[in-house]
This record gives C-alpha cells, structure tokens and sequence, in this order.
C-alpha cells in the first residue's frame, strides 16, 4: 500500500491515513481507488474490526480528483472513438469514471455491496471522516459517503464541490448526498456556485456533524463509532424523509421553475455541467439513491466527454497550475526569496499592491509625492480592510499584522534594502521619467525595477533605467485584491534575473502570471478595448445599449462593454482613443465612437462608475441603470422591426470573435508565445466566456476552417477588423489547430 497507512487499535477500530508520498496534497488518482478499495474490502471482511475512521496524514484532507487523470480518461476516449466507435468509448468512460462513485457507495453500505434487506441481518461497519483540513470535490464527496463526519477547528480548512468551476460537476454521489442534505433550493446553490465553506459554516450546514479541536480529532471520531454509531445513512433507513419534501409536491414546485429560472438568468445554457446539475437533482429526488448514483453517473460520463469541461479543465486547471509553478520562469536563475518591496505611487493600484504583497508577509515600503498622500494610500487600506473585519470576513488582528508591514513614506532612501520596487505613479511618461531618475540614485546594485504601466511601452521607460536588464512591467489589473492575473512584460533587453524575481514575487503573492512581449496594450488590453469598442461600434448601428449588454452576457461575457467601459470609467477611454489616433492614425479609430466618448465626458462630465455616470446612472442604494439620455447622443435608432430583425446569434459572435481574433494576432506577432498564456490570461485578466476554454481554445473549438470563415463573413458585413491574420488562413488550409500545432512542451516544474 503506496498512499494510506491502517493501524487498527487495541479496541478493533481501524484508522486509515492517507498521505501520499510526493506530493504536498492528497489528491485522488486510480491508485487511490484501488487502494481504498482494497482496505475496505479488509476492513469489512475482518470481524475483530468494528468500524473505521478515515483521516489524512498532510496538512489538508484532500484537494479532490487528480484532475490529469480524468484529461487521460478523456485522450483514451478520443482514442477509442477511433477504434471501436463513439458508443463503446462512451461505455468506456462511464465505466470508468463511474469507480469512485461505487466505492464511496461500498464505503456508505458499512463496506460492502449487500441489499437493504441483507443489511438488516449483517449491516457492515461504521466509517467515520476525521476532517483535519482541507476536503475539496471528490474529497469532500467521500467525508459525504461516511456515516459521520468529525471536523478539526481550523481556521485554514475550505469544504466545497467546486467542480462546476472547471465545467463539471460532483459526479461521486456529491449531487445525490447534497440534495438530500439539505432544502433543494441550498442544494442547487451550493452546487452551481462551488462555494468553499469555512468549518462553522459546513456545521450550520449539517454538512459536517461536529467540530472539535484538531488535538481531539481522530479520539472523538473512535469515540463515536465505540459509543454505537450506526453504519446507515439517513437516506438508507426506512421512513427518511427529504428536507425539501417530494420534487412533486408544493414546497417542490415552489423551487424548480424557479431554480430554473434563476440558473437560465445565471449561465444562459452555457455550461453543460451546470445544466447536468440542475438536471441530476431533479431527477435522482424521484428515485431512490442507488439508481439516483447510476443516472448521475451517467451525466458525469456525458460531460465529462463535452468539448467545455476539456477546455476548462485544460486552461483553468492544467495550463493556469503550470504556469503558477513556474512555466515560464528562467530555471538557471537561483529562487529568490523577498524580503522587502517598494512601492512608488500610493495611489488605487499602488493601495492594492501594497496590500497583496503584506498579505504575503513581505515588508513593504509605500512611497508617494510627500507623507500626506503616502500615509492616505495606507488610510485607504486602513478603510477597506476595516469593512472587511466589519462583514466578519477578516479578523481585527489580522488587518492590524497586514498594516503593520506597510510603511508609508516620502524619503527614497528607504527603497535602498528593497529587492524589488514596483513604480505605480500618474500614467504620464513625465511623472515616470522624473520618478525613474528618482529611484535609480538609491536603488540597490541587485534589485529589480517594475512599472505597473498599462499603456507605456516598457522598452521605451527600461531606456531611461541605467541598466534595462533589471527593468520589466508587471502590469496589475483593477482591483488588484481581487484580480488573479498579472501580466509580465518583457522589454526587449529584460534580463533573465528580472523575469525570474517578477514571477517568485508573482508566485509569493499567489497570482497567476502570463509573460508577454511588449507592444502596445500588450495582451490582455489589446483584447479587451476590442470587446469595447464593439459595443461602442453596435451603438452606432443603432442597436438598442440594454440588446448590447444582454447578448454580450449571453455570450458569456461577465459584464457588458458599456458597463465595462464605466468601470475602467469613460474620460480613461477617450484618453486611449486619443493616443491611438495620435501614435496609429486617423483610421484606427472609430469617429462615431470619439465623438460619443467626447460628448459624454467633456461636455456632460459623466466619467463612469467613479462619479456615477456613464453609460449607466449609479444612484446610492440602487440598482444601476442605463441612463435614459444615450439614445438622444446617437445618429442612429433601429426601428422595433429592425430590432426584431436582428440576429442575436451573430451579436454574440462578434463579442467573442473580436477578441479571439486579436489574441491570434497576438500570438503571430509574437507578444504572446504560449497558446496556455493566451487562454488563461483571458479568462483571467478579462473574464472572456470561460466555458470556451478561453480566446485561442475558442477557435480551435470552433474549428480553424470554421472560425476563419465566420472572420470571413463578419469582415465583409461589418469591416477589416475581423480580417483573419496570415497564420489563421494557413492553419485553416491545413485544418490546424493551436493545441496541435504549439502546445509546449511538458516541463517539470
Ligand atoms: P492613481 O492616480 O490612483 O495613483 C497614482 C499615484 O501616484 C497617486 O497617489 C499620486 O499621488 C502618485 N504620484 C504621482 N506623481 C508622483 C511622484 N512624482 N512621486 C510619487 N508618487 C507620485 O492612479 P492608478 O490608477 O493607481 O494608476 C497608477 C498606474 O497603474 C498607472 O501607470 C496606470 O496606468 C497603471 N494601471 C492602472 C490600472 C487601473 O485600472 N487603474 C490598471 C493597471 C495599471
């Protein structure tokens, strides 16, 4: 036995610990079924055994279903799709991935397969789960298959099925045991949102029976099964009775149309998996669980094999784990370890710098124009931090430990010991200049300067630096707290010892990073400002904005472009569309859209979010609206004839398509290198439909010979913006796709 140890003690209980060898969590793999499996076997077949507890020997239960091991379910699939047809694979899928699923049932039955009615004479054994940390997905889902669940009172411990996140679903019984747990209404929710609870929260949940202090943990779990515990789940005894009542009765039906609803409104029927959940749920409350697991099973198998959970799990597990761990970072270059960053600028983005670098315990030295906007910047924090510990979301000692490593300043000299300085002043390449020469007088021989700019090209502030080796932008994105991407960009002489510091430091403040090439917008913003302007571009057509917001949602954009553009705020926009004609030309931007930017903001003053108004009227302790006087501001108004005439399908094309379109220009102008970089920085960065998988994966699941005869047909109807770049057209000819033809190499990380 490889990943779990069985002690059994002097009063016949046995204790399972799981701790696999090489790896930091426990993760489940087809080994770990295997070996599960057999000890339960052993244990139900032992008399002197009278029950079991299962704990786990790492910091953390387990972090879920080794997530490798269902993308090589997958490739056999695609391989015995070939070879035996697509409904042998399809049987091969669901039984296999079905395996888990039987176990945790073996587990729930006292340890073996016997009916109701052989259990009444022989009942098998009680299992207990000792929670000590972490359960997450198949994790959590085999706590659920126990009869009784124990948690450790850690503050660190996260309960949840966030499978939906990855475009699946629990397919270990998680839906079937959860709906039977609990009100359907509660079920739903915690399934199509993945929630991760803190232990308290599981226990009002009744997700876990009892918390009790970790010293205590695996004594009660015996305790438990010494004083009696039963190896029946509530669902296994006769009379049970669902919280909610039938799915056929009045409190039922009080809940599905509505759930139904509410799950359209959420995911407009983008995500097969959150579909499958709403569906399994419903169905397996009508049968009893043994059948219940067999129909969830079969779901799990479907979507396992959908084109949305490959993608999803590919960028948003494999690709965005691997370049956490360092894809991309130049392996010749020892680990550093920061000890202290600077951060020039106290302002929006330089606060919330600050802020996640003391939360990763690094000391921080916070500088701005003199010790009054300096010590506001650390105020601010002060606020938002309070707000926090006010909602119960953070302690008070904690807020106080964060603060505490923020030192906010006006003297330079206090940048000498920084390892890093990260400069976040005024986007104004005078204020840059003036602040670079500042810093290069105190700057030490070996520390790494980082601009947070997002429209200055790094190459061009690197020149002003004595040696532009150690000079790279790290480009945050707003809020900083919240956003989980930060892009990398390398000037054209960033040395090898920037890149690795930027991406340890990225890596120590728990980011995810991408490391592009520089160009103007870089990626992410050269994708985005695309997803704007063509928000702007419908506008002129005379598309109704609230039929613009509604179908960029529908095409699985997390915000509209013209609520977007408020949140970026509208004089920012007007700002880049000046720049662009200024440094491009004429012709690269759009008069209709110049003239509506510039009306708005210079003659109306509504500037977005920030002052309240913009395409949307922000009114306090409401919800926003979308102001009333925009249509007056258009050349333009579609007749309702013409609306109606509108194909809904093609609006959400062109959200998509401008973007995915762009990311490939990227890639061939080689400001992006790495396909992975493009998918997760999308999704990451700017929300983009993440059940496509992100930009690239969109068009390669779409096809390169459809995608680029969709640009095609847009092109010609609505302008050389959607042109296909040179390497789409010759991909397409050869039927390529980019995951075929530039998926990178494997490195060890
Ligand atoms: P901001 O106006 O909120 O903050 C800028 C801060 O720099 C202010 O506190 C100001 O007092 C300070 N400052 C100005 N001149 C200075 C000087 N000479 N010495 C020291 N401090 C000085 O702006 P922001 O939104 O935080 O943007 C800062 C940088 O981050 C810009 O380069 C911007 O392009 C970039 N950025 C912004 C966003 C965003 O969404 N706001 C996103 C990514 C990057």
């Amino acid at each position: 036995m490889i990943n779990f140890k069985l002690d059994i003690d002097a009063d016949g209980i046995a204790l399972i610990t799981w701790d696999m060898p090489d790896r930091s969590m426990n993760v489940i793999t087809m080994a770990v079924i295997s070996e599960l499996g057999a000890l339960v076997d052993q244990i139900a077949a032992d008399e002197a055994i009278k029950g079991a507890v299962i704990t786990s020997g790492k910091d953390s239960f387990c972090g879920g279903a080794d997530l490798t091991m269902l993308e090589g379910m997958s490739a056999v699939y695609a391989d015995k799709i070939k070879a035996a047809g697509e409904e042998a694979a399809a049987a091969y899928v669901f039984e296999e991935s079905r395996k888990l699923s039987q176990l945790y049932r073996r587990i729930e039955k006292g340890g073996s397969d016997r009916s109701a009615k052989e259990r009444e004479a022989k009942p098998g054994k009680p299992f207990v789960c000792a929670l000590n940390g972490t359960a997450m997905g198949g994790g959590l889902e085999l706590a659920l298959a126990c009869h009784h669940r124990i948690a450790a009172d850690n503050p660190k411990t996260r309960l949840g099925l966030p499978e939906i996140k990855i475009g699946l679903f629990p397919g270990a019984g998680g839906t079937q045991r959860i709906a039977r747990m609990m009100q359907p209404a509660d079920a739903l929710q915690f399934l199509l949102k993945g929630e991760q609870l803190k232990v308290d929260r599981a226990k009002a949940m009744k997700l876990v029976d009892n918390v009790v202090p970790q010293a205590d943990l695996v004594q009660a779990a015996k305790d438990w099964i010494k004083a009696g515990g039963k190896p029946f789940a509530p669902w296994d005894v006769k009379g049970f009775k669902y919280p909610g009542g039938l799915v056929y009765s009045k409190a039922g039906m009080m809940t599905f149309p509505a759930a139904n609803a509410i799950y359209r409104r959420e995911t407009y029927d983008n995500y097969p998996a959150a579909r499958a959940i709403m569906q399994v749920v419903y169905e397996g409350l009508q049968l009893n669980i043994d059948t219940a697991l067999r129909v969830e099973s079969r779901w799990f198998a479907r979507i396992l094999r959908s084109p949305q959970a490959a993608a999803m799990i590919r960028t948003l597990f494999v690709s965005k784990q691997d370049l956490e761990k360092g894809a991309r970072r130049p392996a010749a270059v020892p680990p550093s370890h920061l000890k202290k960053v600077g951060i020039v600028g106290a302002g929006f983005m330089g606060a919330g710098i600050a802020q996640v670098t003391a939360a990763a315990g690094i000391d921080v030295v916070l500088i701005d124009r003199d010790q009054e906007a300096a010590d506001k910047g650390k105020a601010g924090l002060h606020k938002s931090l309070s707000d926090r510990v006010m909602k119960g979301r953070m302690k008070g000692a904690e807020r106080d430990a964060l603060l505490d490593k923020i030192t906010p300043t006006a003297d330079y000299g206090a940048l000498r010991d920084c390892g890093l300085i990260v400069e976040a002043v005024f986007e104004d390449r005078k204020v840059k200049s003036d602040v670079i020469a500042k810093i290069q007088a105190v700057i030490s021989d070996t520390a790494i300067f980082a601009s947070n700019t997002s429209t200055l090209p790094i190459t061009s502030l690197a020149a002003e630096f004595k040696e532009p080796e150690r000079f790279i932008g790290i480009h945050f994105f707003s809020p900083v707290a919240i956003m989980m991407l930060t892009e990398v960009i390398l000037g054209k002489e960033t040395g090898d010892k920037a890149l690795a510091v930027a991406l340890d430091y990225i890596r120590a403040i728990r980011k995810t990073p991408i490391v592009v090439n520089d160009s103007r917008g870089f990626y992410a913003n050269r994708c985005v400002l695309n997803y704007i302007r063509e928000g702007h571009l419908m506008l002129q057509e005379g598309i109704p904005a609230a039929m613009i917001e509604n179908t960029a949602r529908m095409a699985g954009m997390p915000v509209g472009p013209l609520s977007l553009n408020d949140e970026t705020a509208l004089d920012l926009g007007l700002k880049i569309v000046r720049a662009t004609e200024a440094d491009v030309g004429p012709e690269a931007v759009d008069p209709g859209m110049k003239k509506l930017l510039e009306e708005m903001v210079e003659k109306l003053g509504r500037f977005g979010r920030k002052n309240g108004k913009g395409f949307y009227d922000y009114l306090p302790g409401q919800p926003k609206k979308l102001w009333p006087g925009l249509a007056d501001l258009l050349p333009k108004k579609l007749t309702r004839h013409e609306i109606e005439a509108l194909d809904v399908e093609e609006l959400k094309q062109r959200f998509l398509v401008t973007q995915s379109v762009e990311a490939a220009r990227t890639f061939e102008e080689h400001v992006v290198t790495d396909i992975r970089e493009a998918d997760v920085g999308s999704i990451l960065g700017f929300g983009f439909a993440p059940f496509t998988g992100g930009t690239l994966s969109y068009i390669d699941m779409m096809g390169t010979k459809a995608f680029v005869a969709l640009c095609q047909k847009l092109a010609a109807k609505y302008g050389e913006r959607f042109a296909p770049p040179k390497l789409l057209i010759e991909m397409a000819r050869t039927d390529d796709s980019f995951y075929a033809r530039f998926a990178p190499a494997k490195k060890a990380a």
